[in-house]
């Protein structure tokens, strides 16, 4: 493949040896036709996991996210958004341009939703009023943090939505990061929301797909809406397979990418120059800047880069890394060793 430490994302990792072994030797069928086991089987076990009635095989994320939006909402309506959320700012503006509805953007401290701020931005339903359809969440709380949401602020945005009969959705792409971060099941993480999706390409290793989870009349019309989008499948159970295996082997060893995390960051922090906020690295994911350092982000990029490390610019002096199964011990002296030459040789 090649021999970058890849810290851009936990979406570069590759499939391990037992999923392309469950891909080679998959049983398929139309699953449009409702005719594939191994899709089947993967929509039982996420359901179970998740503790919901039902759950969708879709493409990605994104796809899930919206298929959740139109789902709930109807267009021109509102849904409340976390304001650093996936669905706000990376979706290339499918909100309005697919699910038409607009956003009321909330700020999140820290992956936390402050209850009052929320209950204010729902809207009356006076004459001039677009409906709040729909709330989302997010947790991991991403934009490059992977913040983990407490559980009583979860069931407080849950309590909210009762009170004005607005469902709420969770956008849980990183969700077993933060159960095993919590050491819970992720069933009791999502216990009170309509609705949840987790990506299976990010730190769970599957090279394909996301799971979409709720009710059993929700996950009815969200088949509905995958197929009117062109997301229906059939022979998909090769792409199912490996996600089975994810499940089933890679859940537990999410602790490790967390842990990691934390070391890295812990390590980055003793480096002179160097900002890294330790306490703000909940899951996988860390940040550090290099704003009082004599060099741009761009140079200690490029210089990382020469020395077969990858990282991700987020801003004028930020730069993210996020732990993976490609990323052990090993791999964190190394990178410790180049960022200390590299600060070294400014
Ligand atoms: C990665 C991610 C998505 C999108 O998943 P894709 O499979 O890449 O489309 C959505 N939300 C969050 C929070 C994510 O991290």
């Amino acid at each position: 493949m090649n021999n970058y430490i890849d810290l851009r994302s936990d979406t570069v990792t590759q499939p391990t040896q037992s999923m392309r072994d469950a891909m080679y030797n998959a049983e398929v069928g139309d699953d449009i036709l409702g005719d594939d086991p191994t899709v089947k089987k993967l929509e039982k076990i996420s359901a179970d996991i998740l503790g919901k009635e039902d759950a969708l095989f879709v493409t990605s994320g994104t796809l899930a996210n919206q298929i959740a939006v139109m789902t709930f909402t109807n267009r021109g309506e509102e849904v409340i958004v976390g304001n650093t959320s996936h669905i706000y700012n990376l979706e290339v503006g499918a909100l309005a341009a697919i699910s038409q509805v607009q956003t009321r953007p909330i700020d999140v401290e820290n992956g936390y939703y402050d209850i009052d701020k929320m209950e204010n931005l729902i809207q009356n339903k006076g004459i001039q009023n677009a409906k709040t359809g729909l709330i989302c969440i997010e947790n991991t709380n991403n934009l490059n943090a992977g913040f983990i949401v407490p559980i009583e602020n979860i069931n407080e945005v849950c309590k909210l939505g009762k009170k004005h009969d607005i469902p709420v959705y969770m956008d849980g792409a990183r969700i077993f990061n933060a159960a095993v971060a919590l050491d819970i099941e992720v069933k009791d993480i999502v216990k009170n929301v309509d609705a949840v999706m987790f990506a299976l390409t990010k730190g769970l290793c599957a090279p394909f797909g996301a799971i979409l989870a709720g009710d059993r009349k929700f996950i009815e019309k969200a088949r509905w809406i995958k197929q009117r989008l062109g997301g229906g499948f059939r022979q998909i159970g090769f792409l199912a397979a490996p996600a089975i295996v994810a499940l089933e082997t890679m859940i537990p060893r999410l602790k490790e990418d967390n842990k990691n995390a934390k070391l890295l960051g812990e390590r980055l922090a003793g480096i002179e120059g160097l900002d890294v906020n330790v306490d703000n690295i909940h899951t996988s994911i860390l940040t550090a800047s290099v704003r009082g350092l004599p060099i741009t982000i761009n140079e200690f990029l490029d210089k990382l880069k020469e020395n077969k490390i990858k990282a991700k610019r987020i801003s004028d002096d930020r730069f993210r890394m996020v732990t993976h199964l490609g990323v052990g011990e090993k791999e964190i002296e190394q990178v410790i060793k180049v960022v200390r030459k590299i600060i070294n040789d400014i």
